[in-house]
């Protein structure tokens, strides 16, 4: 449950471990988010991308990297796993396991993240209804992990201003329905690194244990998701910010 814990307050995705000449990038990214309040350091090495000629993430030699950059920093490590054979290599370095949302309803990787001991996010499905993400945690739990994190990062609607449509509801909702910690990813659910503060104050006054925010030293050269990565004076911005609303 400590794990847990430490990802209820707030996850910062360090960066899409991009390539070995950013490692340094990583470790500086871990720094600078845990000095700022981060718990958990999130960064993808096993990246699920719509076209198969966009950047795949680095494999496990990312995942070293994240590892080490985690351990420096004193940071827990979040990370995607894509494939139930991939599931105890990872749990071996990984403190916490990611199921993306394009995976929510892949029933054997769900089976395989519960049968491990670690904590596990789960991303909203970009066409699920809370029902059936639910549901796919409960494949999760009855496998005996019950350590599941459920996480809003989205949904896919006729509205095409933002990536993804940020179901803020849904935190109501499962709050009313579910013990499980509800984390919230305005980063994925705007895909604008303006529109990601004020979703983030949003999310934490309805009710969400934890955000997941995507941080980059140099967002615009980022090789994936940079249009939604906030600077390093960004991310410290809406830290402040969000102490300032705690009190
Ligand atoms: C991610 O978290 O990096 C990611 C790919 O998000 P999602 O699965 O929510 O699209
Ligand atoms: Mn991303």
């Amino acid at each position: 449950m400590r794990l847990i814990h430490a990802v209820r307050e707030l996850a910062a995705e360090g960066t899409p471990i991009e390539t070995v000449a950013l490692y340094t990038d990583v470790d500086r990214t871990a720094t600078f988010v845990r000095e700022h309040g981060a718990h958990v350091l999130r960064g993808g090495v096993f990246k699920p991308r719509t076209s198969p000629y966009a950047f795949q993430g680095l494999g496990y030699d990312g995942l070293e990297l994240l590892a080490s950059a985690g351990h420096s920093a004193g940071l827990p490590i979040i990370t995607e796993v894509m494939a139930p054979e991939q599931v105890r290599a990872i749990a071996e370095k990984a403190d916490i396991l990611q199921i993306g949302a394009r995976n929510m309803q892949n029933f054997d990787l769900l089976r395989a993240v519960g049968k491990v001991y670690r904590p596990v996010l789960l991303k909203r499905g970009l066409s699920s209804t809370i029902e059936e993400w639910l549901a796919a945690a409960e494949y999760i739990l009855a496998q005996g992990n019950g350590q599941v994190m459920l996480c809003e990062r989205g949904i896919r609607t006729f509205e095409s201003a933002t990536r993804n449509t940020l179901d803020l509801s849904a935190v109501v909702v499962l709050r009313e329905r579910t013990h499980l910690p509800v984390i919230v990813d305005p980063s994925h659910g705007t895909g604008k690194r303006s529109y990601v503060a004020p979703m983030a104050y949003a999310a934490r006054a309805c009710g969400a244990h934890g955000l997941l925010i995507e941080v980059h030293p140099d967002p615009e050269h980022a090789l994936s998701d940079g249009d939604q990565s906030l600077t390093f004076t960004e991310f410290a911005a809406l830290m402040e910010g969000l102490g300032r609303q705690r009190k």
